[in-house]
């Protein structure tokens, strides 16, 4: 079963907003599994330190490589051949294609850092692949962590209904999505395009196509190009 293994310093953060909605529906009903350690059970010391200062000086702090380690290899099996990433500004951004990947294997471990971030030295030794949610410093990895997680755990088989798959969202094409419209037929004046009322399959498709097209290059045309590009290869 798909299991998402999170090191943090604050594992009471979880499920968080992962044990409701879709994700919570599907953690209770047994689809995937969460388990939340505690980095600070490997601490050093009478007060558990899991941090320092950085070398060459600099502001704040570190998390220790030896703790952290020491964390991962108190937990995980030597074989295991999860995807192991560690949330960080710095990394690759994570792209709905890179979600499928990470939903189709058995689960991910995912480490959260915190404070300035962490010694690079086990990011190298434990091979961790690091991966950014996007241009932008959170205060800690749990977030990113929640976010990479919901966004496997809704591909997952079962989690969604028939109706709802998801090969037809942004991204999925490599285009943003077209608009959506449901009741009332006029709202405040404005009314559903007329097309969707028709009842024409092949016509809702071709114009849902042309909306996708007139989105993504309004607003992220370097997207088009790379959907076009795609395309040209396939051909
Ligand atoms: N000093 C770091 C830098 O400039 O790249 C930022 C550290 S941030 C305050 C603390 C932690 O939050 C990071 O180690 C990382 O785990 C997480 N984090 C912050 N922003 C993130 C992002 N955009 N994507 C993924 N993780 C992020």
């Amino acid at each position: 079963m798909w299991r998402a293994e999170v090191f943090t310093l604050f594992p009471d953060m979880f499920p968080g907003p992962l044990g409701g909605s879709l994700a919570g529906e599907a953690l209770q009903r047994g689809l995937w599994q969460l388990a939340a350690h505690d980095i600070r059970d490997q601490g050093i010391g009478r007060h558990r330190a899991v941090d320092d200062t950085p070398t060459g000086g600099g502001p704040g702090m570190v998390m220790r490589a030896d703790v952290l380690a020491a964390s991962l290899d108190a937990v995980l099996q030597k074989d295991d051949s999860r995807p192991r990433l560690v949330m960080s500004p710095r990394g690759r951004p994570l792209t709905q294609a890179r979600v499928r990947g990470l939903a189709d294997s058995g689960g991910v471990i995912i480490v959260c850092g915190r404070f300035e971030g962490i010694d690079e030295r086990v990011i190298a030794a434990r091979g961790l692949e690091e991966v950014s949610i996007g241009d932008y410093v959170l205060s800690g990895g749990e977030l990113a962590a929640m976010v990479l997680i919901d966004a496997c755990v809704r591909l997952l088989p079962g989690v969604m209904g028939k109706e709802a798959s998801g090969t037809d969202e942004s991204f999925e094409n490599g285009l943003l999505e077209y608009p959506h419209y449901t009741k009332p037929r006029a709202f405040e004046g404005r009314e559903i395009p007329a097309v969707l009322l028709s009842g024409d399959h092949a016509k809702i498709e071709a114009w849902r196509r042309a909306e996708a097209l007139r989105i993504t290059q309004e607003r992220r045309p370097e997207l088009l190009a790379k959907a076009v590009d795609e395309e040209a290869k396939k051909r």
